[in-house]
């Protein structure tokens, strides 16, 4: 009776059994999730469960690049995928939000996934998750699979290209974090289902011998595959025929398949379906797996006291000119209750198109690859962690500074510039440039502005009224721009 190619059973990775052009996920719940399972659905049938207005869910991205840094997604994407899992799980009553400052981790083989490191792996996995939140690892890997849960080290991981605001594949893998099968549970490793072939009662999957689950809902339902009656047998794990599955499958008496192509915990999410969907029974065994998971679901819930002031930039603003081989540190006021900092940009001061956006903790933040010779807008929304899909919180006004390439200009014009004498108590003269049109700034070692009165002649700047200490005096023109250290007697 049972098919001989249904007899595989599957290692803890099942990456690369099939190369399918939908496989979607490659997780396969251990022994205990099974327990876990089955403790939820009973809980759940015994009481329906008191579902709050929302209950708020932590998660931790962890953005991993290649070993030099190379392959970051976007953090506007990811602010996308969380808003996508909270539209997804808003008829679950959880609600997550990125519960601190967006990680990065270069590590080659978390982002460059291949099946065989996997202990190498699972190592960089353990070091770099923290506790109290999901874990959500975005990378990339050549091979067929969108994301998995990973049950040993209770881990998220997600293939970049499917961190959007359409793909189902995040709030997939929360469903298996919270317990939930596939719809089509033991068919993992049947590569495809041939409806030629007599559809067998058992399968053998995980190690474990697995009822083939029947159409008709008086038969096994409750006992065979995702353990629910509320989702409609399943064995399909390969269809990419639309958002109706028209195969012809049977089940072991005969009877067509009719699977709901909606269910997320299903795999026909490159369907096209026009909505993705739990039904009851998994909300149910989420809830209550939720609840179980006191990591997470005892924690203090945050504060939603709202953001009323908007920041202020302090740097750079209004026209500064800025070195585009420096990293650039961006700060702003500190505002009350915000969570989190959204750093926008945009190429002009319209604001219709962002083109980058970053998410930070703190009132300050570093860019380290500004554009070449580019004028650049920016601004700053202060926003609460929990409401960060809403477009909300207060936004700062909105700045413009311009990087140019200040060192070859410097080396290239102005090289025979000089000054004298150094150290002054009175005046500086200059040799090579006339003072007319430029602008002049005495600024920290640190590159803070002074406010010093200096009164500038055609070749010469009193710096009387300066306070003894070292400086840095800039002269700068639309063209050209010097820098030089001053002593002040
Ligand atoms: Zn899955």
């Amino acid at each position: 009776m049972r098919n001989a190619i249904l007899i595989l059973v599957c290692a803890a990775f099942n990456l690369s059994s099939s190369y399918s052009q939908n496989q979607q996920c490659a997780v396969l719940p251990g022994n205990e999730d099974n327990h876990r399972l089955i403790r939820n659905i009973s809980i759940a049938n015994e009481n329906a469960m008191e579902r709050d207005d929302h209950q708020f869910v932590p998660i931790n991205f962890i953005i991993t690049t290649d070993d030099n840094g190379i392959g970051a997604i976007k953090e506007s994407k990811i602010i996308d995928a969380l808003c996508k899992l909270n539209e997804l799980y808003e008829p679950v009553g959880l609600k997550f939000y990125i519960g601190g400052p967006i990680d990065y981790l270069a590590s080659s083989i978390l982002y460059d996934q291949s099946p065989l490191d996997s202990s190498e792996r699972d190592i960089i996995y353990s070091d770099n998750k923290r506790d109290s939140t999901i874990n959500v690892f975005i990378g990339n890997t050549s091979f067929n699979y969108s994301g998995y849960y990973h049950p040993t080290l209770d881990i998220i991981f997600i293939r970049k290209k499917y961190v959007n605001s359409i793909d189902v594949v995040l709030a997939h893998e929360v469903g298996h974090y919270l317990s939930l099968r596939h719809t089509f549970y033991g068919w993992e490793s049947v590569s495809s289902f041939d409806p030629i072939e007599p559809t067998p009662e058992q399968l053998v999957f995980d190690g474990q011998t697995i009822n083939v689950e029947y159409v008709d809902r008086n038969i096994n339902c409750e006992e065979a595959a995702d353990l629910m009656c509320d989702t409609p047998a399943d064995y399909i794990r390969d269809w990419s025929g639309g958002c109706n599955y028209t195969g012809g499958a049977v089940d072991p008496d005969g009877v067509l398949l009719d699977p709901d192509e909606r269910n997320i915990m299903a795999y026909y999410s490159f369907a096209e379906c026009s909505e993705y969907v739990f039904s009851e029974n998994q909300v149910g065994a989420m809830l209550v797996d939720y609840t179980f998971r006191t990591e997470i679901s005892s924690l203090q819930e945050p504060n939603i006291d709202l953001v009323t002031e908007a920041p202020q930039g302090i740097y750079p603003i209004n026209g500064e000119i800025v070195d585009e081989n420096d990293d650039l540190q961006f700060s702003w006021t500190e505002v009350e209750n915000a969570d989190l900092y959204v750093v926008e940009f945009c190429p002009n001061n319209m604001f219709i198109v962002i083109s980058r956006k970053y998410i930070v903790d703190q009132p300050t933040f570093t860019l380290t690859d500004l554009d070449l010779s580019v004028n650049y807008y920016w601004r700053v929304r202060a926003v609460k962690h929990t409401n960060l899909c809403e477009e909300g919180g207060m936004v700062s006004d909105l700045y413009d500074f311009e990087a140019k390439d200040l060192v070859s200009i410097e080396d290239n014009s102005w090289q025979e510039v000089n000054i004298y004498p150094n150290p002054t108590n009175g005046f500086i003269f200059l040799i090579g440039i006339t003072l007319e049109d430029k602008d002049i700034r005495i600024t920290s070692v640190f590159g803070q502005n002074m406010l010093f009165k200096i009164n500038t002649g055609n070749n010469s700047i009193d710096v009387n009224d300066v306070p003894s200490g070292t400086y840095m005096l800039s002269i700068r023109s639309e063209e050209s721009n010097v820098t030089k250290k001053i002593t002040v007697l």
